[in-house]
């Protein structure tokens, strides 16, 4: 069996370390956060005190951290104390670029290495139903499945190392979009006397129906177990969508595309982060407009 180091326990790599445990894999965790080992203590994992003795005998690492600076300093430490054969899985969000270095520099070494950002949020990381998007070779995937299918339910080929982080940014500066989108149009409806709730109602049946809108609206008291009804707490920080919507940015300055969408979310997000929201879930962009 191999035996997985997971390294990173916040709000995602938590849940999904804790799934892994729970299915009978060989895992042993660390996090530099005290409380995030904590939490673990009792799903079965192992302890580590250190991410060099995480990956002590490890035949997979898996690692789920918050933005590419965390994932490089952490690679590069870890790099040469990895065995060859290796199969190192990058989980967390960051620019294609950094993580086609990373593969590049870890073939060098003997070990393989898969970007395998996510989507699903916390609440798909607590049940396990996660959807991967992978970059990297079809044969390493192969080998990865079953770990990456004791955390999610739809793993995806995207292409070569870096396709899976250009798929998640894709994804997330839509999702930026469509939520700053639903939360200006509710809150005109609301200005032009409407209720929210009604008008929610009429959209999810109409052409305007979304993802923001139907599952995850954004506006207090219209769906009880979205965080808008928990005062924006819990879900995706802000601050990370604005980490994911200034990754799409550079994403189409490198590639010379223009998105200019995907640039207003990003001024939108901004100004809203820089009045205090970061720590709250993205959905509270509505405060913006009401
Ligand atoms: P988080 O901040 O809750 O967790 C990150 C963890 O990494 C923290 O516990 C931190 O202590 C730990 N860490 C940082 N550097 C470390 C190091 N050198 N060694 C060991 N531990 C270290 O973040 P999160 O919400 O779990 O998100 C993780 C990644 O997943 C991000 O890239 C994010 O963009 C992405 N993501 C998040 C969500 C979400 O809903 N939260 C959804 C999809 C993708």
């Amino acid at each position: 069996m191999e035996k997985i180091a997971f390294i990173g326990l916040g709000h995602m790599g938590g849940p999904m370390a804790g799934n892994l445990a729970a299915k009978g894999f060989d895992v042993t965790v660390y996090d530099l956060s005290t409380p995030a080992m904590t939490a673990l203590a009792a799903s079965g994992a192992q302890l580590a005190t250190s991410a060099r003795a995480a990956i002590d005998g490890a035949s997979i690492l898996i690692t789920m951290l918050p933005a590419a600076r965390h994932v490089e300093d952490l690679y590069l430490e870890l790099l040469p104390a990895l065995g060859a054969g290796t199969l190192a899985i990058d989980c967390s969000t960051i620019d294609a670029a950094t993580s086609i270095r990373l593969a590049d520099n870890a073939r060098a070494r003997g070990i393989a290495m898969l970007d395998a950002p996510v989507s699903g949020g916390t609440a798909g990381a607590a049940a396990g139903s996660l959807t991967f998007m992978v970059g990297g070779n079809a044969g390493n995937l192969a080998r990865a499945q079953p770990v990456l299918a004791a955390m999610g339910h739809n793993i995806f080929h995207a292409g070569a190392h870096g396709a899976g982080q250009s798929a998640k940014i894709c994804n997330n500066m839509l999702l930026g979009i469509l939520m700053a989108a639903t939360a200006e149009t509710l809150a005109l409806g609301v200005k032009n006397g409407l209720d929210p709730a009604v008008l929610s109602h009429i959209m999810s049946k109409s052409s305007g129906r979304n993802w923001a809108l139907e599952l995850y609206n954004p506006w207090p008291g219209i769906m009880p177990n979205s965080p808008a009804s928990h005062d924006y707490n819990g879900g995706f920080m802000g601050s990370l969508m604005l980490k994911d919507l200034g990754l799409a940015r550079d994403s189409a300055h490198a590639a010379h595309a223009d998105t200019p969408l995907g640039a207003l979310a990003h001024a939108l997000f901004e100004k809203h982060i820089a009045a205090g929201h970061g720590g709250q879930d993205f959905s509270s962009i509505q405060q913006l407009y009401r």
